[in-house]
């Protein structure tokens, strides 16, 4: 599943090929998206430019003026630019002529993703409204967890990966950020102390950024070549890693589920 950092290797990879040209063309080959592609979406985007790409959570947002085409990749969502475009495969379901030729084309197998028409009018759609800070912005930080946190007993990692609190923090990066910072997924969420939020913050930020880093090196991919990129080659601590020894100590990795996902920690580095 495209992960925040996908996304943002998505957004980095593609901007630079369609910020400031215009959209010639929109086709859509299968509106029957997680929510019906607009019928008139073809219409509204034709002949408008490109202004910028921004990513708030997973969700891409092309702004064409005061207005935005939010795009969301589901489960197995992605986007290409073609300056030579091959002949569309199965699950290719929408296309975006640009003025100078170019082609972004967006595949999802099983249409899990969402392409959506945000007008100016309308200030916040309901998909972005209950989001919590973005993990590199300012506003999150140790102040900020504790005060959100006091009074949650649920488990830490699921308050991590709770959208509210905090967006973009997936199972595979919960459970490493934890790691990191020590700190056991199973722990209440109000019991974690202020000092330690502060390393989970840094935490998050730092296996967030290795992703990005790692998926930066296939940025290529985006462009005019098939196959799936992967933040996934970065090299994992505890995820997946159940009964390895650990990378720091030795000590057999655990796993455990919580919620409907499986958690994974160092039972001697998480305390
Ligand atoms: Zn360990």
């Amino acid at each position: 599943m495209p992960e925040l950092p996908e996304v943002e290797t998505t957004r980095r990879g593609v901007a630079p090929h369609v910020i400031g040209r215009r959209i010639a063309r929109l086709t859509v080959y299968d509106p029957r998206l997680r929510w019906p592609v607009p019928a008139d979406l073809s219409e509204r985007v034709k002949g408008r430019t490109i202004d910028a790409i921004d990513r708030r959570s997973k969700y891409l947002l092309f702004r064409l003026g005061a207005d935005t085409l939010l795009m969301h990749f589901g489960m197995t969502g992605s986007l290409r630019v073609y300056h030579d475009p091959p002949p569309r495969r199965a699950h290719d379901h929408v296309d975006i002529e640009l003025s100078d030729g170019a082609l972004l084309r967006y595949h999802d197998p099983r249409r899990f993703g969402a392409m959506l028409w945000l007008p100016a009018a309308k200030e916040s759609h309901a998909l972005l409204a209950d989001l919590g800070p973005e993990p590199f912005d300012a506003a999150f930080d140790a102040g900020y967890l504790w005060k959100t946190l006091r009074k949650r007993t649920a488990a830490i990692k699921l308050a991590l990966m709770d959208s509210r609190v905090v967006v973009g923090v997936g199972n595979i990066y919960a459970s490493e950020a934890l790691f990191r910072a020590k700190i056991r997924p199973t722990t209440p969420a109000n019991k974690v102390s202020k000092v330690r939020l502060a390393k989970l913050v840094a935490a998050v930020r730092e296996v967030l950024d290795d992703a990005i880093t790692h998926g930066g090196s296939t940025l290529r991919d985006y462009v005019d070549v098939g196959g799936r990129p992967g933040a996934a080659q970065f090299r994992h601590f505890v995820y997946g890693r159940e009964g390895k020894p650990c990378r720091v100590c030795r000590t057999p990795i655990k796993m455990r589920r919580q919620g409907a996902r499986a958690s994974f920690y160092c039972p001697a580095c998480q305390r």
